[in-house]
């Protein structure tokens, strides 16, 4: 019998929002398959999704009807029963205490066209108190506006046109397997590649050249190698002149540092800080950047010194050369469909500090909270705050496919539709592509799309004509700035479209969004030092192979702890040995934890895995402080450090 094949793509928190052919058959899913047609991701699937029908979409874990939590037991009820609930607490809380009073928590968990109307709903409500700022990666975007005015990474199939391409601070072979794919043929082709990163990842194995400087010292790193080139008189007196402001007071930054200096605090020897400047000049070099440096308080520094770094060289805006850190997954829709002008004043509480800003929050405190796509007890710093803040709370209301962590302090659980199930569009935060979703299969047990869900609540709340429409009517509106690009939804709807403005290489012409159109070198340059005897050990923690986000099948938690990877001599010093149980602690908490010995680890630091859950003791944001960055409003993971201490 003949397989239907239905064209969809990967909505997951991963930057390649790969296309996908879902093989059907008598109304199930019988496989997915690359669409070998995606300009970027062209038919290659991850192993992760790769297993998603099995761990994710028929998992009979996954929850597929209403359920409503009566003295603490999950209780299924109807859709008709769990959106009057909702309906009924939403203009309650309206009433009583103003829109403000309820919290609407927007995750990353899945990033599409359609979820911009989301934001419309709670608009229309009157305006709610929603997030600002950001646990992903707003640190480098507010580095690099401030350099560039605004964010715009090279297409990666340009990165074939470098000499060499350092990846600095990311691990594409886990976490964005397209850009690796890439890599592998610039290393086919005899291209250069280099990796710098306190953590020997998998991709750092691969790699040429491997540097692995202390955390957070990227930015001394980046000023040594600007020296060593302004030194060696390599540098581009042509851009600096006609294209660049700030010059002067950038080399004050440049002077005031001896090598020495840089080597000892990126703990980079001098031989080595000299031989990769030498590489890096030799362009076309690109610089890929990836989120590790995104995860301190200064991250933001660190981004300027790239960037300042590739000014020096010559490196921006040629072909095969820029630094790059992602693209804008939104960018390619209009966003004034979320109708933010309706209450332009609404309130908006920190997403990094998100626990504490819920217990803060004043006329009106936080009455209920809306939670789509996200599990922030999991995934946001200081998980036990951030659970004892949603219980704080009066009603949660969560919209998902698994109970987690945070359902466990959710009152009413709404099952949602995925990828395989609904219609809609999305973009990638990888590459420059829009690609459909079409539904393969209809909906397993009575999951529905979240926009379903506002709409039929909108009926309820009185504002269903502002809201109304097939989700196709609204994906013409919102991909209009992709139509005016000269494409017909039915195009856009029937395969994934590289988005023709999207530039190959920014910034050729040497143009930047700055105020005087110049590239804006760093004028001012202080690090804080960190130094904290009692917790010394910088605490990493990198995304996993086996899921995305905290996506972890529950049956796959087992017994145990979780496990972190420390230098040996740091497990000698301790009087601990591989295996051992131990406790890791940071200011806020303690967590036990088995200790793996990685003769590869720095000795200032302990690594491990993000996403796994609270409830199973493998949460690693237990540990993590919640504090916002300096600029980007994003999420410093990596400023808490811990200490081992041996279980008695
Ligand atoms: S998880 Fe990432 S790599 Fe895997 S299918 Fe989804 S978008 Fe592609």
């Amino acid at each position: 019998m003949e397989l239907e094949k239905v064209l969809t793509a990967c909505t997951r928190d991963c930057p390649g929002s790969c296309s996908i052919i879902a093989c059907v058959e008598k109304g199930k899913i019988a496989s997915l398959k690359g669409n070998p047609d995606h300009p970027y991701t062209q038919g290659f699937l991850c192993p992760i999704t790769a297993k998603y029908l099995q761990k994710r979409h028929y998992n009979s874990q996954r929850v597929l009807n209403p359920l409503l939590k009566v003295e603490n037991q999950w209780k299924k009820i109807s859709w008709n029963q769990a959106l009057d609930i909702v309906a009924e607490k939403l203009s309650k809380n309206v009433k009583d205490y103003g829109s403000e009073s309820i919290l609407y928590y927007q995750g990353f968990g899945a990033r599409t066209a359609l979820r911009i109307l989301n934001k419309r709903f709670f608009n229309l409500l009157g305006g709610v108190s929603t997030l600002y700022g950001t646990v992903c990666g707003g640190i480098g975007q507010a580095g690099q506006e401030m350099d560039m005015g605004t964010r715009i990474s090279h297409d990666p199939e340009d990165h074939l046109n470098s000499r060499n391409i350092i990846i600095w601070g990311r691990n594409p072979a886990i976490t964005d397997i397209h850009l690796w794919k890439i890599i592998k043929k610039a290393q086919n082709q005899g291209i250069n590649t280099i990796v710098i990163d306190p953590v020997k990842t998998r991709t750092a194995r691969r790699v040429s050249q491997f540097y692995q400087p202390k955390p957070n010292s990227d930015a001394y790193l980046a000023l040594a190698l600007a020296k060593i080139i302004i030194r060696d008189q390599l540098h581009d007196m042509e851009f600096i002149k006609n294209h660049s402001e700030n010059f002067f007071n950038y080399l004050q930054i440049v002077d005031k540092y001896s090598l020495e200096d840089l080597s000892l605090k990126c703990d980079i020897s001098l031989e080595n800080i000299e031989e990769l400047a030498h590489i890096y000049i030799d362009g076309p070099s690109s610089i890929i950047t990836g989120w590790g440096l995104h995860r301190y308080k200064q991250g933001h520094l660190t981004f300027r010194m790239i960037d300042a770094l590739a000014a020096v060289s010559g490196n921006i805006g040629v072909s095969g050369g820029g630094v790059s850190q992602g693209f804008d997954e939104y960018g390619f829709f209009d966003h004034s469909w979320n109708a933010d002008e309706l209450a332009p004043m609404a309130r908006k509480l920190s997403m990094p500090t998100i626990g504490q800003a819920i217990l803060d929050a004043q006329d009106p405190t936080i009455k209920m909270i809306f939670i789509t796509a996200g599990n922030p007890v999991a995934m946001c710093p200081n998980s036990a705050k951030v659970k004892k803040a949603l219980k704080s709370v009066d009603f949660v209301v969560m919209v998902d496919h698994f109970l987690n962590d945070t359902s466990q302090v959710a009152d009413l659980f709404l099952p949602a539709t995925n990828f395989l199930e609904e219609l809609d569009l999305v973009g990638g935060y990888g590459h420059n592509v829009v690609a459909p979703i079409n539904p393969a299969i209809k909906p397993r047990g009575e999951a529905r799309s979240e926009l379903w869900i506002f709409q039929q609540l909108s009926k309820m709340l009185g504002f269903a004509d502002d809201m109304k429409g097939s989700a196709g009517e609204w994906l013409e509106k919102l991909a209009s700035p992709l139509i005016k690009e000269g494409f017909t939804i039915d195009e856009i709807m029937k395969t994934p479209i590289r988005v023709p403005s999207s530039p190959q290489t920014p910034y050729s012409d040497k143009k930047f969004f700055t105020r005087s159109r110049k590239f804006r070198f760093i004028s001012r340059f202080e690090m804080a030092e960190k130094e904290n005897e009692k917790f010394s050990l910088r605490l990493l923690s990198i995304m996993p192979e086996k899921w995305i986000g905290s996506e972890i099948p529950e049956e796959e938690y087992g017994e145990g702890y979780l496990e972190v990877n420390v230098n040996p001599l740091i497990i000698e010093y301790e009087g601990l040995k591989e295996g051992d149980l131990a406790f890791l602690e940071s200011k806020i908490a303690s967590l036990p934890v088995i200790i793996r010995a990685d003769k590869e680890s720095r000795i200032d630091c302990v690594s491990t895995y993000r996403g796994g859950w609270m409830c199973f003791n493998k949460c690693v944001n237990v540990l993590t402080e919640d504090i916002i960055s300096d600029r980007g409003d994003g999420t410093p993971y990596y400023e808490t450090q811990v200490s081992i201490k041996k279980m008695i």
